[in-house]
């Protein structure tokens, strides 16, 4: 079934194939006669579903065995206080500042973490650079370091990841991948932690996603809540509470999809990432050469996931997001911090669908100019 194209930054779009294969087996899930919403998170079909989502999760993403997969609740946002909660030990915790995300990371720090450092910013810029990682001075002793892989509204992305032993720091890199997880790879000697939400990259809104070094678990705050204690959800199998078994349910039906994408001899994630390079180049290419449009992020940072970009004339916004619409093409509205547009090219998104955007804006550009 062919729908419109949708860019939206998220909630996003997901596969259709991974929704088809939802309502075929919505009311009765492989003949048990329940549907998935419907069945104990501890009965054996449940524990099989999750099962096989983060053994799924741990191939797509070559996690090594000594990390732990954690399935749990509360989003990005809550995460911003569970991180610290959990990891900062009553110490230092470093910052790096790149764009809205991390920047509400590092506020929420602050109530939980004895000190908190930022280490680089790129506000003064903007936010439409990164700083350069060979000047970070992270603290002596912090308890971890954290960045946004992506910045979801901005539109930067750390191409790389820092590699913070190099910089003279014991500390762990913690990530907030919410919006480029299972774009690319991910190097985890690296990492300490990566955390993301599930509704951008990877399925419905509800479900968190959290990676973390095994080492690291165990020090949580005194205070912090036993369902957002790392360990006890670890030890729990993400089953202490009930967790958002629709969320990881349709996840894996989302992991399934990408383990079955081919792009030459490349599958899954590395096929994903592939496919990720030629959409983003092909619209950034698009807005570079037009005078119509404009990206003022660097090209050492631009994100393949989220592309802001800005009519140079202003006043046709809302002539373009009508004709978009009116085209199949659906939420290009920038965030409101920022103006402008955004497309979001996430793995659900085909190339098809950039073409169709790309082919959109140079009509636009030549009627209006
Ligand atoms: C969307 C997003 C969040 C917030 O996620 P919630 O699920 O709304 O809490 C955090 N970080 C990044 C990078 C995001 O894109």
């Amino acid at each position: 079934m062919q729908r419109p194209y949708n860019f939206s930054a998220g909630p996003a779009a997901i596969p259709t194939e991974v929704l088809e294969q939802a309502a075929a087996e919505m009311l009765d899930w492989h003949g048990c006669g329940m549907g998935v919403m419907e069945m104990s998170h501890r009965g054996k079909e449940f524990v099989s579903i999750c099962e096989q989502a983060e053994a799924d999760l741990r191939e797509l993403l070559a996690v090594p065995a000594q990390f732990k997969i954690l399935f749990m609740q509360g989003g990005g946002l809550a995460e911003n206080a569970i991180v610290p909660l959990n990891l900062s030990r009553a110490a230092t915790v470093d910052f790096v500042v790149t764009g809205s995300w991390s920047q509400k990371s590092y506020k929420e720090a602050r109530k939980y973490a004895a000190e908190v450092n930022l280490v680089a910013s790129g506000e003064d810029g903007d936010f439409i650079s990164l700083p350069n990682p060979a000047h970070w001075q992270p603290s002596r002793g912090a308890s971890y370091l954290h960045i946004c892989s992506n910045e979801t509204i901005h539109g930067v992305e750390f191409h790389e990841l820092p590699d913070l032993q190099a910089l003279g720091s014991d500390a762990p890199l913690v990530i907030d991948f919410s919006s480029h997880v299972a774009s690319r790879p991910v190097d985890w000697s690296r990492v300490g932690l990566a955390f993301g939400g599930a509704q951008k990259n990877i399925g419905p809104a509800g479900l968190t996603i959290v990676i973390v070094r095994e080492d690291l678990l165990g020090h949580a705050l005194a205070i912090c809540p036993s369902a957002f204690d790392y360990k006890v959800v670890a030890e729990h199998g993400s089953m202490y509470n009930t967790p958002p078994t629709w969320g990881i349910y349709i996840a894996g039906l989302t992991f399934q999809w990408l383990k079955r994408q081919r792009e030459g001899d490349a599958s899954g994630v590395a096929a994903m990432e592939l496919r990720n390079i030629a959409k983003a180049e092909l619209l950034y290419n698009a807005i570079d050469q037009s005078p119509f449009y404009v990206n003022k992020v660097a090209a050492n940072c631009r994100s393949r996931m989220n592309i802001p970009f800005f009519l140079c004339d202003e006043t046709r916004n809302d002539a373009f997001l009508a004709g978009a619409k009116a085209r199949g093409l659906l939420q290009l509205k920038g965030h409101k911090s920022v103006g402008g547009m955004r497309a979001s090219l996430y793995n659900a998104m085909p190339l098809a669908g950039v073409e169709a955007l790309v082919a959109y804006m140079h009509d636009f550009a030549q009627q209006h100019a």
